[in-house]
């Protein structure tokens, strides 16, 4: 029997109506760019499974790390111990994250680190006296599948069994260029009614909601609002950390830095899971006290795992490489070209790119999993090419290792798709 017939018997797949959609594809090895299946196909990983292994599927500067470690210290106890792994680690993110960042919580997952994010947020107040109990974040926003994470997630629209145990969110438009003023307004009106306690984004591009791309300035006036009242900023970089948008974080890009800043995905490279939410020094200090209470009681039995970390300092040194850096730039010219070949076809609406993400809309309406979609989908897959459109939006954040050959051919395969749409 096939690994995928042997798949159903036992396995619950994520996000997933399994009685819809009842195929998986069996991977058996992965290597630079490129999946490859039980069948014998392969395919160009054009989005880094889920924008994670950056530095190319089982990178050997990363596993050959990750494998020394692995004979030295596997696991231990991240409450009253500390390791080497986790310390290095500490002083290289540091050094790259926005100057205000200056102390690190670790865990396992994005959802995680917002959820740890928010928790920092209503505690900063609730540890100061004040009582804070509501969110803003932005419509069609996305942070993870907890609950916290799922109450600041605009797009629960498969959310609907739990909306009745969410946090209390107030939402905002994202800054269109156009919109500030209301965003302001609206703002003001949020705080003469509401105690608001964080704002919970993700900074310049919002990936479930299909890459979704705001302005700039906008936001950097929204955090300026914020920072006056005493809101504290949650930025979730969860898919932008790590040299997507161009820069080491989006909100490099933005004058105004946030209190705290959520990292997962590309931070090991993809290699293992870990998630990092870190915040500054204001923050940490709130915590500061005799008293025990006003300490942040979260912890996960996998904090700081020895192997996450140091896959997560080899992918900093990746990305703080000329090679690596190099790639990113040829990616975004790359794109650019590609886009203004492209926006004119009849079949596209539009197209927007931030750093090494692409996306093009559709003119044709479609529904987010819906039966064109999966056309799209298996149109991609047949042609050798994983892609994953949400909705009618096709979108690229390929490794950064992806060579220019390769990203010629997810081109091709995306015009070639116009065609059956
Ligand atoms: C993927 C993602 C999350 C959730 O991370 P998980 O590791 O899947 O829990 C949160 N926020 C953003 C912006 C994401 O892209």
């Amino acid at each position: 029997m096939s690994l995928k017939q042997r798949d159903k018997k036992h396995i619950w797949h994520p996000l997933t109506q399994h009685k819809l959609h009842p195929e998986t594809i069996a991977i058996t090895k992965a290597k630079g760019c490129i999946l490859f299946d039980e069948d014998g196909n392969e395919y160009i990983d054009a989005i880094a499974s889920w924008y994670t292994c950056m530095y190319g599927h089982c990178n050997p500067y990363i596993t050959q790390k990750v494998s020394s470690q692995m004979q030295v210290l596997d696991q231990v106890v991240f409450s009253g111990f500390t390791h080497e792994p986790a310390v290095k680690l500490s002083e290289a993110l540091i050094d790259i994250l926005p100057e205000n960042q200056n102390k690190l919580f670790f865990s396992d997952n994005g959802s995680t680190s917002v959820e740890i994010g928010i928790k920092m947020a209503l505690q900063y107040h609730f540890n100061r006296g004040e009582k804070r109990k509501v969110l803003i974040a932005f419509e069609d926003s996305f942070h993870g599948d907890t609950f916290g994470a799922m109450s600041v997630s605009g797009l629960s629209i498969y959310n609907g069994p739990f909306e009745d145990f969410f946090l209390e969110v107030k939402r905002i438009p994202t800054p269109s260029g156009e919109n500030h003023d209301i965003i302001l307004n609206q703002l003001e009106e949020l705080v003469s009614k509401h105690e608001i306690a964080g704002f919970v984004y993700e900074p310049l591009v919002q990936g479930a909601a299909a890459m979704k791309m705001h302005n700039a300035e906008g936001l950097n006036e929204i955090l300026n609002f914020c920072k006056i009242h005493q809101i504290i900023t949650v930025a979730d970089e969860v898919m932008t950390g790590f040299g997507k948008t161009g820069r080491s974080f989006a909100s490099d890009h933005i004058e105004n830095k946030p209190d705290i800043i959520c990292l997962s995905k590309a931070l090991t490279g993809g290699l293992l899971p870990m998630a990092i939410t870190s915040c500054s020094q204001n923050i940490y200090d709130a915590f500061y006290s005799d008293d025990m209470s006003k300490g942040l009681f979260h912890g996960h039995t996998y904090s700081a795992n020895p192997l996450s970390c140091t896959a997560a300092l080899a992918g900093i040194e990746l990305l703080n490489s000329d090679d690596i850096q190099d790639c990113i730039k040829r990616i975004i010219t790359s794109h650019q070209q590609f886009g203004e070949h492209i926006k004119n076809h009849p079949k596209v609406a539009s197209i927007r790119q931030t750093g090494i993400i692409f996306a093009l809309d559709l003119n044709i309406e479609m529904e987010r999993y819906g039966d064109l979609r999966d056309k799209l989908f298996q149109f991609f897959m047949k042609n050798g090419i994983f892609l994953r459109p949400l909705g009618n939006t096709i979108y690229i954040q390929a490794p950064y290792v992806i060579s220019e050959e390769q990203l010629q051919k997810v081109y091709q395969v995306i015009e070639d798709a116009l065609e059956i749409v």
